[in-house]
């Protein structure tokens, strides 16, 4: 019997050696030989337990703390906690502590003092102050993860940098368009932030403004990052499936050889292509847009050979590509207007801006603001009119055929399928698993709170 149990631990550990850093399998050794020695010397009865707990309880003839002379017991300090206000400097912080510019100076002038000078708003101090009401310990706590813990050693002050690791677990999310993606997010659970990058990952494939249908879905793996067991921040999306108008699109987070994350399709292409398919801000247009309450100037392709997206005013509007300003200017038929040059072959123009951000001859980024939406020119109301010019001729920037992703590196293709294909089989088996949960369910209700349908 207790072969066969360590047979199989045995080839337990095998299976947790390919799968779990060292770490973790330094722990598993530990319980697995508590639970073999536990297999080994069984416990008959409820009695024979009650005696090894009994035993435990027998107090352990130790040297008493105070008996000892090798052990000084140190004071225990008094604290006081104050966070930086907008506006406050060490030296106000320090006087709400009750502590003099002597006690700023002795801690500024220390090692590693000069990096009290900058104070953010959120930052916080700790002040441990002895029994002879010095300031013993000073904790500068910066985040969460990252504080700096100045000790006073004779009449100068030591510093030390303390990081905290957070542990990172992995989430899965999946929802069905109902309304904007924004509500759905909401409903899946999504913190805001997640919503925005799923968004963003998808920005060069799915318009988000004209695309999106009633019925579209998605799901999602994304980190959460725990301290001591609580969940404090979100993290990045680690993989990603958007399914729009039958169409699903798979993405993937990899960090490369070089140290850069972005995101690729499961064959490696790169995720970012050369323009965007909305070029503005499309948070500030779905947070409030409503699929089934449409606004006549959304959907419609004007005979003047653009699209129109109708947007609050002050939208943020973005270049759609990496490219070149020709122009920025004022005419009364566009109003205030951008053009932009992105290599030989394509123009893109932007017009009715309610403010240009950007002047003629200046260089600009993929997704860099050129300026706001506006209603000036010929226009009945707020929204851009986003025009793209292929060799000079006006295409449909919805339809047309745009350059090619660049592929992840051929001698980096291997490592790429390595990382990245157990993250897509988890992002699809966390589907499956909550399909069948559903399935198991019949009788329960049908809302889940992980499945905005
Ligand atoms: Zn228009």
């Amino acid at each position: 019997m207790i072969v066969f149990i360590m047979q199989k631990a045995t080839r337990f550990l095998h299976l947790m050696l390919n799968v779990f850093p060292r770490r973790h399998l330094i722990a598993a050794s530990v319980v697995s030989c508590c639970l073999l020695i536990l297999v080994a010397y069984p416990v008959s009865d409820a009695k024979a337990n009650k005696q090894v707990s009994e035993q435990l309880s027998i107090p352990i003839d130790l040297p008493a703390l105070e008996t000892s002379p090798l052990i000084e017991v140190e004071p225990a300090l008094r604290w006081i906690e104050h966070s930086v206000g907008s506006g406050d400097s060490l030296s106000t912080l320090f006087s709400r502590a009750k502590l003099s510019a002597l006690d700023v100076y002795k801690v500024t002038s220390s090692k590693d003092g000069k990096l009290l000078r900058n104070l953010f708003p959120g930052e916080s101090f700790r002040f441990g102050i002895n029994q002879s009401g010095k300031l013993a310990e000073l904790h500068y706590i910066q985040s969460r993860l990252l504080s700096r813990v100045y000790s006073l050693e004779g009449d100068s002050y030591t510093s030390e940098l303390r990081e905290l690791e957070p542990d990172t677990l992995l989430s899965y999310r999946e929802g069905i368009i109902k309304d904007s993606l924004y509500l759905s997010g909401q409903q899946a659970s999504l913190p805001d932030k997640v919503i925005m990058e799923l968004a963003n990952i998808f920005a060069w494939d799915i318009d988000f403004v004209f695309d999106i249908r009633e019925g579209d879905s998605f799901s999602i793996l994304f980190e959460e990052k725990y301290l001591n067991g609580e969940m404090f921040a979100v993290g990045d999306i680690i993989a990603a499936s958007f399914t729009n108008r039958g169409k699903t699109y798979d993405a993937v987070r990899y960090t490369d050889a070089s140290g850069r994350s972005s995101y690729y399709t499961p064959e490696g292409l790169s995720m970012r292509k050369a323009f965007l398919r909305a070029p503005l801000d499309i948070f500030r247009i779905s947070s409030g847009f409503n699929l089934r309450r449409k606004h006549p100037i959304h959907k419609m392709i004007k005979a003047h050979r653009g699209v129109d997206y109708a947007a609050p005013r002050g939208t943020p509007v973005f270049s759609a590509g990496d490219g070149k300003v020709i122009a920025a200017g004022y005419s009364k038929a566009n109003g205030n207007y951008v053009f932009v040059q992105h290599g030989q072959t394509y123009v893109t123009k932007y017009l009715h801006l309610n403010k240009k951000k950007v002047r003629k001859g200046q260089t600009v980024k993929q997704r860099q603001t050129i300026g706001t939406v506006g209603s000036t020119g010929y226009a009945t109301g707020p929204h851009l009119h986003y025009e793209f010019l292929v060799n000079g001729v006006h295409r449909n920037p919805r339809t047309v055929k745009l350059p090619q992703a660049n592929p992840i590196s051929a001698n980096e293709l291997a490592a790429f399928k390595l990382a990245t294909t157990p993250v897509l089989i988890q992002l699809a088996q966390s589907g499956t698993a909550v399909e069948l949960a559903q399935l198991q369910q019949p009788t329960g209700p049908q809302t889940d709170t992980a499945n905005a349908n």
